[in-house]
């Protein structure tokens, strides 16, 4: 079987007037089901709790988007164990019936791509535009994965030994536990559960509590699409207690995971222990955080680098592994470049991410602008504070873009990942100190330079330590299939989601040797 070849999926421009009245009846639709009830699926069973989780719009937190159960420790079991009976079914479906569900999935999405962009606006807080691009990643991950499992099908012959035909396949590993962060809520969590379907391992996925209903949407579309029940579960409202159980179960054989350095660390070590009865070491694949750099070099284009700094800072607030939280600028362009930043960031729109006039929505929690304002305060006794430092107006959790500069390149806000729209400011004296204080960092995940000096730009592509480098332009954004994704370091293990290797880590080679007459 053969697919047309991969082309990423077009956004949607809602700058275009005739695309807004289209989005605005998606907004009114995803709002008529506010308050719905969705239960738990363990593998095609539906249950309920008695205690029970809400989600909230972060633009207007009194409104309810969904109610969900609380997923248990019990349930936990029971899902990795009905994973673990499927899995010897699931593993034998030919991988062109798995790679057509997911073009399926694609197809749904693409047909309702205003109502997912909805939910996303509504329960995560991005603008439109931020929840098309996320929507159309989803797309994206879908079709990628699915030509990627095919070619995965059907790996390169091997060396003939003489008297031999030698062989070599991949296998699936087994049971897969799933656990993606709230920040890419559709994106993430579909790219990281279809990656480790198609490849023909059962899963269990655990998503984030902060964005229940559109984990629910996604497992929806799966089923829509093909995916049996019995493939998959879907364990909203489970905290750290039930995301620990899953890790620690013998029967998973691999854990994929996105999200914060702490935890991800957490993951890996009880993912280490060997509870009697298992019988592999467990695979982790984690994602984690960032604290990424962009150096604006003497030689740079200076508009070019304000507007791609002022956007990887301050677009879905901040609140992206990829998004710049440092600048590192040359001192004899610093005070030019911070004079214009400063006017851009004070002419950004910020309110209910349901209006598309907004540049910036809210923050996904109370619980996540607390901590951010308490980072903020922090920076005033660490930098200048030079535009915001305090909370916007509105009921939503909304922040302002908040610039501090002058930071010392040791300090808590230029070294520790505050995931919101602040930005730490240093100043370089040369390319060469640029350099040194960008890769000073625990974090690898991703990086810009903005020159138009070819040595500087060579020097950065050699020395510059992060998985995902980028050129003269924005340092958030990485495309399927152009830009695959994953950092160094604290980042994480450089899985490289959406590029040809990724399904590997899904996978286990064997080779296979038979003796011909
Ligand atoms: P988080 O680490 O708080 O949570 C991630 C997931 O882990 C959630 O589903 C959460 O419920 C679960 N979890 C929490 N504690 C757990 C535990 N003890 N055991 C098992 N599971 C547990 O992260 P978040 O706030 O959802 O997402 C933001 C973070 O994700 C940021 O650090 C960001 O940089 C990172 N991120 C990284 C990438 C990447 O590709 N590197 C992409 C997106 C987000």
């Amino acid at each position: 079987m053969q697919l047309p070849p991969f082309v990423n999926e077009p956004y949607t421009d809602f700058t275009l007037p005739e695309n807004v009245p289209a989005m605005q009846a998606a907004l009114a639709a995803v709002r008529a089901e506010f308050g719905a009830e969705y239960d738990l699926m363990v593998a095609g069973e539906f249950r309920q709790s008695a205690e029970k989780v809400v989600s909230v719009n972060p633009s207007a937190p009194s409104e309810i988007v969904g109610v969900h159960q609380k997923g248990s420790e019990k349930d936990a079991d029971d899902a990795v164990d009905a994973a673990y009976r499927y899995f010897p079914t699931w593993s034998k479906v030919p991988v062109e019936n798995r790679a057509l569900m997911l073009v399926r999935m694609a197809e749904i999405i693409r047909a309702r791509k205003f109502e997912f962009d909805a939910w996303l606006v509504l329960e995560s807080g991005k603008t439109w535009a931020e929840a098309e691009a996320d929507v159309s990643e989803a797309v994206d991950f879908c079709e990628y994965y699915a030509r990627q499992a095919l070619k995965l099908a059907h790996p390169e012959p091997m060396v003939q030994l003489s008297g031999e035909r030698d062989e070599f396949v991949y296998l699936p590993l087994g049971v897969g536990i799933i656990i993606p962060p709230w920040n890419f809520p559709l994106a993430i969590l579909l790219g990281m559960s279809v990656a480790a379907l198609v490849t023909g391992n059962t899963v269990v996925i655990k998503p984030s509590t902060e964005t229940p209903t559109i984990a629910w949407k996604a497992a929806e579309l799966m089923l829509e699409a093909g995916v049996p029940a019995e493939a998959f579960s879907l364990l909203n409202g489970g905290g750290p207690e039930v995301g620990e159980a899953l890790v620690k179960n013998p029967k998973a054989r691999f854990i994929s995971f996105t999200g914060s350095r702490n935890v991800g660390l957490r993951i890996n070590e009880l993912a280490a222990k060997t509870p009697p009865g298992q019988r592999w070491i467990k695979r982790v694949v984690a994602e984690m955080g960032g604290k990424d750099a962009i150096i604006v070099d003497s030689e740079a284009d200076l508009d070019q680098a304000v507007m791609g700094v002022l956007y990887s800072a301050f677009g879905f607030q901040g609140q992206k592994c990829s998004a710049c939280s440092r600048a590192i600028v040359d001192q004899s362009v610093y005070d030019e470049f911070l004079a214009k930043l400063k006017t851009q960031a004070e002419s950004l729109t910020i309110g209910q991410s349901d209006a598309v006039q907004n540049y910036m929505g809210p923050v996904i929690s109370a619980a996540a602008r607390d901590k951010i304002l308490a980072y903020i305060e922090v920076g005033k006794g660490e930098g200048k504070l030079i535009t915001g430092g305090d909370k916007a107006a509105g009921d939503g959790f909304f922040i302002k873009p908040t610039i501090f500069a002058d930071v010392n390149p040791k300090a808590r806000i230029f070294q520790e990942e505050i995931f919101g729209p602040v930005l730490a400011v240093a100043k370089a004296n040369d390319f060469d100190e640029a350099l040194h204080f960008a890769n000073d960092s625990e974090y690898g995940l991703t990086g810009a330079v903005f020159s138009k000096n070819k040595q500087k730009v060579e020097r950065a592509r050699r020395e510059f330590f992060v998985g995902n480098l980028y050129i003269n332009r924005k340092c958030t954004g990485a495309m399927v299939g152009a830009h695959p994704f994953g950092g160094f370091n604290m980042s994480g293990t450089d899985s490289k989601a959406g590029g040809p290797d990724y399904l590997l880590q899904f996978v286990q080679g064997k080779s296979i040797a038979e003796k011909l007459n």
